[in-house]
């Protein structure tokens, strides 16, 4: 059988800030398996981001372990957790994270830059990833002409692009009206059908609702780790709000 994507073992994480030591993390274990919808949910502070970067190879534990893909991470160097990264994983961020004045597609192409693609096939495949997210007809638009929805979906296309295993979202919908965060989590669930793995952190328990698994932590350890029937995300069944 292969092994779960994602194998936490008993990790802490401890940060020191001169004679202050908090302690984000207090002995966290849990097995994610390719293809699940997960949600680590939280109060601010709890740890949710300090496990998050873990999990997606940025930052390292204190003690324990951490297997991705069943390969232990503790022993490779920046480059190598970097490759990693570009191989495996796609970042979204609750602040979008997109170049301004840099059109979306552009936005979608950067990964692949780095990893060397050439040109055409770099604009190729951007395309691809962003007609995947529904924005086919927006190619050409810097973030300031689109809607804080569209510029989440554009980083999605960006996390997407490189055809990772796993989703890491942090707080993606912490900048969205109601509607636009169903629209994005119903994005997420499509995605999801497809056997792409995703791992969502939120503090609010309505986001928590859509997918297959919600993970509480509170005070850097996990409360309750449950399956659950998803909502099917259905942004018609919410109201429009008076945009911000
Ligand atoms: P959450 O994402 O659930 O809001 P975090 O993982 O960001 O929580 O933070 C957990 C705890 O660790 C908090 O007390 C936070 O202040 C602390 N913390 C997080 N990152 C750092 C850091 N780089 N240096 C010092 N303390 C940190
Ligand atoms: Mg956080």
């Amino acid at each position: 059988m292969a092994p779960p994507l994602i194998s936490v073992q008993d990790v802490t994480k401890v940060f020191r800030m001169g004679d202050v030591e908090v302690r984000a993390l207090r002995g966290v274990s849990l097995d994610i398996e390719a293809g699940e919808f997960v949600a680590i949910r939280g109060p601010s502070g709890s740890g949710k981001s300090t496990l998050m970067n873990i999990v997606g190879c940025l930052d390292r534990p204190t003690t324990g372990r951490y297997l991705l893909d069943g390969k232990d991470v503790a022993p490779l160097d920046r480059d190598a957790l970097a490759r990693i990264r570009n191989r495996l994983l796609g970042f979204v961020f609750q602040s979008f994270n997109l170049l301004p004045r840099t059109s979306a597609l552009e936005n979608v192409e950067l990964p692949l830059l780095y990893a060397g693609l050439p040109r055409a096939e770099r604009h190729r495949r951007a395309a691809r990833a962003l007609e995947r997210v529904g924005l086919a007809d927006r190619l050409d638009h810097p973030p300031n002409r689109l809607s804080g929805g569209q510029q989440q979906r554009v980083a999605i296309a960006r996390a997407l692009v490189s055809e990772p295993k796993l989703i890491l979202a942090d707080e993606p919908t912490g900048n969205l009206d109601s509607r636009t965060s169903v629209e994005v989590l119903a994005l997420f669930q499509e995605l999801g059908r497809t056997g792409i793995t995703i791992v969502l952190v939120t503090h609010e328990p309505d986001i928590a609702t859509y997918v297959g698994r919600q993970i509480v932590v509170r005070d850097g350890h996990i409360a309750s780790d449950r399956r659950q029937t998803p909502v099917r995300a259905d942004p018609s069944s919410i109201p429009i709000e008076d945009v911000a």
